[in-house]
């Protein structure tokens, strides 16, 4: 029996959402934050890991699974789930962003992105269709349209025509999608061998583009949803326009989306990000600066960031935040910590990366709470005050 693809709304604080995606490996509780997984394992965590630490969906990169191990490895494995041991749900992106990120190694066609892999130098050509195909094989529980992402800043008609592209390359991906879904149904093997729908209640997300412009943004999110997809996703934020301008696409896109499906905002953010985007109707994030900061020994806490480097901290017994309920807090010291890092130590990764994660789910936790409540103000104030901008350079104790 096959979870269909779902999505209910179950209260609201001003535009703060709090929702339940149903998906066939299970349900997602919204606003959701998703630890990302770029090789199909999230950093120095375990799944038992991720599981304890309360997450409950995870993002996989396509380009890098793509190439290695390959998607049609994985899928005679029985698809990703199984080949990484993780049963919840998984979202995997087009691989495009990464394609994209290539610089002078990828050219952009109406067919799609021709790029050199990173790792062999290898020529690949990532079309809408591919991308479709790659993620049908993987089977993760949503799948992403191939988008083209552009940089900030970018002129308006530089971004109306790469909006435009995006539109054509959504209605082949969906098109694509529907095709898959078909040839499973009437039992058509075609040419290729390799079962190519793993999970035939796989979701698939349009993403709205046009940079900062709202007129843009508007074509799009028209364009997008009159192909009706499952969710929409907003991206081509978060890619270097100031925390303003950001959270203003966000409220206006946000604005032009269904009520009755998922808001998904692309690679974003810090700890204000997410209650910013919350608060202007987003359910879903993504981002690495949790995981990534957690290696560099950069840690968040609900007093602010603070870094484990730190002199400060060689004979401090606290742990790195006493009000955080993880399982390094419940067990180490920021002395320790400390010498781990310093002593670079693969259980230094482990151990901040537990504690990060841990403090963006739980972050989650609390807003949703807070949604429910009546409370979601109040809980941004909170955030605000140990979380302005200025402060993530700093220190906690400073
Ligand atoms: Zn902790």
């Amino acid at each position: 029996m096959v979870n269909q693809f779902d999505f209910r709304l179950l209260a609201t604080d001003g535009l703060a959402r709090r929702g339940q995606m149903t998906t066939p490996h299970g349900i997602v509780q919204t606003p959701a934050f998703m630890p990302v997984g770029t090789q199909g394992a999230v950093k120095g965590m375990s799944v038992r890991d991720l599981r304890e630490n309360g997450a409950e969906i995870i993002l996989a990169n396509t380009y890098h699974l793509y190439l290695r191990p390959g998607d049609r490895l994985i899928a005679r494995r029985g698809g990703l789930h199984r080949f990484i041991g993780w049963n919840g749900p998984i979202l995997t992106d087009s691989g495009g962003y990464q394609a994209f990120s290539l610089g002078p190694r990828r050219r952009i066609t109406e067919d799609g992105v021709c790029f050199r892999s990173h790792l062999d130098g290898s020529e690949h050509l990532l079309t809408p269709e591919l991308a479709v195909d790659i993620q049908a094989r993987l089977g993760s529980d949503v799948a992403m349209v191939l988008d083209e992402c552009l940089g900030y800043p970018a002129a308006e008609d530089e971004a109306r025509r790469s909006m435009a592209r995006t539109l054509r390359w959504a209605a082949r991906s969906h098109d694509r999608l529907l095709s898959l879904r078909s040839r499973t149904a009437d039992h058509e093997t075609d040419v290729d061998p390799t079962p190519v729908v793993i999970n035939p209640g796989q979701a698939q997300f349009g993403i709205v583009q046009g940079s900062v412009y709202p007129n843009l943004r508007r074509e799009s999110a028209d364009a997008t949803r009159a192909m009706d997809f499952d969710a929409y996703a907003i991206g081509g934020l978060s890619v270097g326009e100031p925390t303003d301008v950001m959270y203003e696409a966000v409220a206006a896109t946000a604005a032009l989306l269904p009520v009755d499906r998922p808001r998904y905002l692309m690679g974003t953010g810090t700890p204000l990000d997410l209650v910013e985007c919350v608060a202007r109707g987003i359910d879903l994030f993504d981002c690495v600066l949790p995981t990534r900061n957690a290696r560099n020994g950069q840690l968040f806490t609900r007093r602010g960031p603070l870094n484990i480097k730190n002199a400060r901290y060689a004979e401090d017994d606290r742990p790195i935040d006493e009000e955080c309920g993880c399982y390094t807090c419940r067990r180490h010291s920021r002395a320790y910590l400390r010498h781990l890092f310093l002593a670079k130590e693969i259980n230094a990764s482990t151990l901040n990366t537990l504690h990060n994660l841990h403090f963006y789910l739980d972050t989650l936790v609390r807003i949703r709470d807070a949604i429910v409540f009546g409370s979601f103000e109040s809980l941004k104030k909170t955030l605000h005050q140990s979380y302005s901008l200025r402060l993530l350079a700093h220190d906690a104790d400073d």
